[in-house]
């Protein structure tokens, strides 16, 4: 099984390139923020309670988000038999610690943890442009400004929890997303 977490802050690329990983490895691609746009389009319970964090440019809470991740890992067990791209999960040491507890359960493991290096300006552009093109309620000024401070305090730590048992691969997010995904594909099969 090849299970791999994409990292880095809002608007880093995490999407694009997961969809590209996740067709080239056969991995099944858990995107978290998508799960939750998705619960709110459905207005189901968990959907209004993430709106009113998302809306914000917050977190969901950490105890909502573990319950609704490991739902779908025990539902999915058929799905993710190759292995998972975790995209948008974790994002907080709580969540990276019940990550590797759940994989542990299930006999697997983190293979590799690709952050994608971005700074804030170029962030802050690509999330600008997303909002005009694409309504995103989280990609208006004020919510990125909050998206990226709770990025760097509760987000980026899990950079030097990672580091310590050696699963992190620095990637440098600018540039086309071709080169990227093609210097992603070099570190997965380095790691393989
Ligand atoms: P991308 O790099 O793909 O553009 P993104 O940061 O813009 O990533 P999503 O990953 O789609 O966006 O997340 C959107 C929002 O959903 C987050 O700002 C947060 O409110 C919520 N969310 C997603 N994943 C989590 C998580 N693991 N824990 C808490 N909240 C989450
Ligand atoms: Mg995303």
């Amino acid at each position: 099984m090849l299970n791999l977490v994409i990292f880095g802050g809002p608007g880093s690329g995490k999407g694009t390139q997961s969809a590209k990983i996740a067709k080239k490895y056969g991995l099944y691609h858990i995107s978290t923020g998508d799960v939750l746009r998705d619960h709110i389009a459905r207005r189901t319970d968990i959907g209004k309670v993430a709106h009113s964090y998302i809306s914000q440019g917050m977190l969901i809470p950490d105890k909502l988000m573990i319950k609704i991740l490991e739902d779908l890992l025990k539902s999915r067990t058929s799905e993710t038999k190759h292995g998972v791209i975790f995209d948008g999960f974790p994002r907080t040491l709580p969540q990276a610690r019940e990550l590797d507890a759940l994989l542990e359960v299930l006999e697997t493991k983190i293979s590799v943890v690709i952050g994608l290096e971005v700074p804030d300006a170029e962030l802050t552009q690509r999330m600008l442009l997303r909002g005009k093109e694409s309504g995103r309620e989280d990609d208006n000024e004020k919510a990125i400004k909050t998206r990226l401070a709770v990025y760097h305090k509760q987000t980026e730590p899990l950079e030097a929890y990672y580091k310590e048992t050696g699963r992190y691969v620095a990637i440098n997010g600018e540039g086309s997303i071709d080169e990227i995904f093609d210097k992603i594909c070099a570190a997965i099969d380095a790691a393989k």
